[in-house]
């Protein structure tokens, strides 16, 4: 498949103009390796290192439009692998502040590299709960599928905000409102596990 034949796939399946556009500008081919390259619009995963996969474009997509991305939030990505997803939020909406957290050092030092500006920091560290320090969050998505939700995110979301997770074999969006979380699954999809 080449970038023209995911963009009609992703119309298709009724992205928003937004995401899709993202999709179109950002080069996938910078966050995978060179070996890879030629497979960089296949709608697959593709694999990065040490057993982390770059997910598949129509996942990702999914993921975007469930965080009701909105110009001036504050966004948390826990596993932000090779900062592809990164990418296409900024993309998709300039005015952010946004905070990644990927585990492997290796990772996380390539895509500082590729990624570099004001509106993005980067830790090398296990994301599983959180990024106290930064919170609270108006968006968290999590790239790395778990039993649970993290319970510490809950506590790290601002009210009207929303976190994008995968649990088990689902993704699952969780809403606060006055204090309440509303909680809503959508089956059939597989992610590379969260490490404790
Ligand atoms: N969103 C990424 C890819 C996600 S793959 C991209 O755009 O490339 C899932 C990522 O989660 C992997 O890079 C893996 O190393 C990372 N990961 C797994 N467990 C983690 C943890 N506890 N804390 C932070 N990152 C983690």
């Amino acid at each position: 498949m080449d970038k023209r034949e995911l963009i009609r796939n992703l119309k298709i399946e009724g992205f928003s103009s937004k995401i899709i556009r993202a999709f179109l500008r950002v080069k996938r081919e910078h966050f995978i390796a060179d070996r890879m390259k030629s497979l960089a619009y296949e709608n697959t995963a593709l694999p990065l290192e040490e057993g982390a996969t770059i997910s598949q474009p129509y996942t990702i997509a999914v993921m975007l439009e469930l965080l009701e991305l909105k110009r001036g939030q504050k966004i948390l990505e826990i596993g932000s692998g090779s900062g592809y997803v990164i990418a296409l939020i900024l993309e998709i909406i300039k005015d952010i502040e946004i905070f990644g957290i990927e585990i492997s050092k290796n990772l996380a030092d390539k895509s500082k590299e590729i990624l570099k500006e004001k509106r993005i920091k980067i830790f090398n560290m296990n994301g599983s709960n959180g990024l106290l320090e930064y919170a609270p969050f108006d968006r968290i998505l999590i790239s790395a599928s778990s039993d649970r939700v993290p319970s510490h995110l809950y506590g790290q979301l601002r009210d009207g905000g929303i976190i994008v997770a995968p649990v088990k074999n689902s993704i699952v969006k969780v809403k606060k409102k006055e204090g309440k979380f509303r909680i809503e699954e959508i089956p059939g999809f597989s992610f590379v596990p969260l490490r404790k």
